[in-house]
């Protein structure tokens, strides 16, 4: 039980999933920030950073797996098989512990060591397997393995796309409607809403969500995708009218968004499309810029994937491509405390001396 504003709300708009099996660990309504710097000094007053590394894992994949646990609870299961590049396992892991179910979790060589302690801590066993997430044959190998020793074993697999895991995926819906909800308070509605793509299924849950909101009553947002260059498999396809989304031989560096494979890419592409959204590419390099800005000039501690909507949001409030009146919402999907050794990047060429009282005195006083 948790006596916060509860998740569960939201019930009769995602997979159903029965009353008693749904667990909660307060993972959703997020805070919503207006840009109190980045915003005005480009002269865009409604910047806002919608901020999911509040989550109780510290990233929106607790959306996903609250519910994906919730129904393996309803059904019995007592073994959960998942594959991960960090925080889809770091909150399976979570939710398996909270729901006292076995949990293992197949993870890209390339997993930081935040996210895979925080897999260990709550007491999942874990494998490394060799090239997952960069060669993308060989990704879609390992997904269509895991789903049929999960088929055997009578535990479907979770993974964090529409594609494979539809039940817990619907989860993440609930961060539209939770949008809805906070820009109704302050008579409002977003224009754009930025979203990182990996494998693209948080991109689809936000635009279905949106969707459905839509059909109430509500405008529709343009859902802009951003992808880094390094694993462009939907945002240039997007951008440049092309039906398909394209598989890749990922290069990027930003743990999250090492999907090779298009998996929910289609659909993603059809969606923002349709919500009037379009593809925007930024690099490895921007993204860490932007992560530090965040950290610097926000107060707000992200991963480098967390920085990745914000950095696109930019490049296109750069570009003139957004008209500097509009409400524009970046989605912050993953904490600082994931990574440490992006933060450390952060921070390279700080020193901090180890001084006694008097020079320390001295120091303060300079
Ligand atoms: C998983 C993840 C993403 C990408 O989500 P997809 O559903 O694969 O597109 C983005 N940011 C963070 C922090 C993530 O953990």
């Amino acid at each position: 039980m948790s006596l916060s504003k509860n998740f569960w709300r939201w019930a009769d708009k995602i997979s159903f999933v029965e009353e008693g099996s749904r667990i909660t660990l307060g993972e959703g309504d997020t805070p919503l920030i207006r840009s109190r710097h980045i915003g005005p000094q480009m002269e865009f007053e409604h910047l806002y950073f919608k901020l999911e590394t509040a989550n109780p894992s510290g990233s929106f994949k607790d959306r996903f797996a609250v519910v994906a646990v919730a129904d393996l609870l309803s059904r019995g299961v007592k073994k959960c098989l998942a594959t991960s590049s960090g925080n889809t396992g770091a909150a399976i892991a979570t939710y398996c512990a909270a729901a006292g179910i076995e949990c293992t979790i197949a993870i890209l060589e390339t997993t930081p060591l935040g996210k895979l302690t925080q897999m260990l801590a709550h007491g999942a066993k874990l494998v490394r397997v060799k090239g997952f997430g960069l060669d993308p044959k060989l990704s879609e190998a390992i997904f269509e393995m895991l789903s049929r020793i999960g088929k055997e074993q009578g535990c479907p697999p979770q993974i964090s796309a529409f594609h494979y895991s539809p039940v817990g995926m619907s989860g993440t819906q609930t961060i539209s409607y939770e949008l809805a909800e906070q820009f109704a308070e302050i008579e409002s509605y977003p224009d754009h809403v930025f979203v990182p793509a990996g494998g693209g299924g948080f991109a689809l849950g936000t635009i279905v969500g949106f969707e459905q909101m839509a059909q109430t009553g509500y405008p529709m947002p343009a859902v802009e995708i951003v992808q880094p260059e390094g694993n462009d498999t939907i945002a240039s396809a997007l951008r440049n009218g092309k039906e398909k989304a394209n598989a890749v031989n990922c290069t990027t560096a930003i743990s999250g968004l090492q999907v090779a494979s298009v998996i929910d890419g289609d659909d993603v592409l059809t969606h923002a499309r349709a919500s009037g959204g379009t593809g925007h590419i930024v690099t490895d390099d921007d993204i860490w810029k932007v992560q530090k800005r965040l950290a610097r000039e926000e107060g707000i501690f992200s991963e480098p994937a967390g920085a990745v909507a914000t950095a696109g949001a930019l490049k296109a409030m750069a570009a003139g491509e957004i008209d500097p009146g509009k409400k524009i919402v970046c989605l912050v999907t993953g904490s600082g405390f994931k990574d440490p050794v992006s933060i450390d990047k952060m921070n390279e060429g700080i020193e901090v001396p180890t001084l006694d009282i008097d020079e320390t005195a001295a120091l303060l006083q300079s």
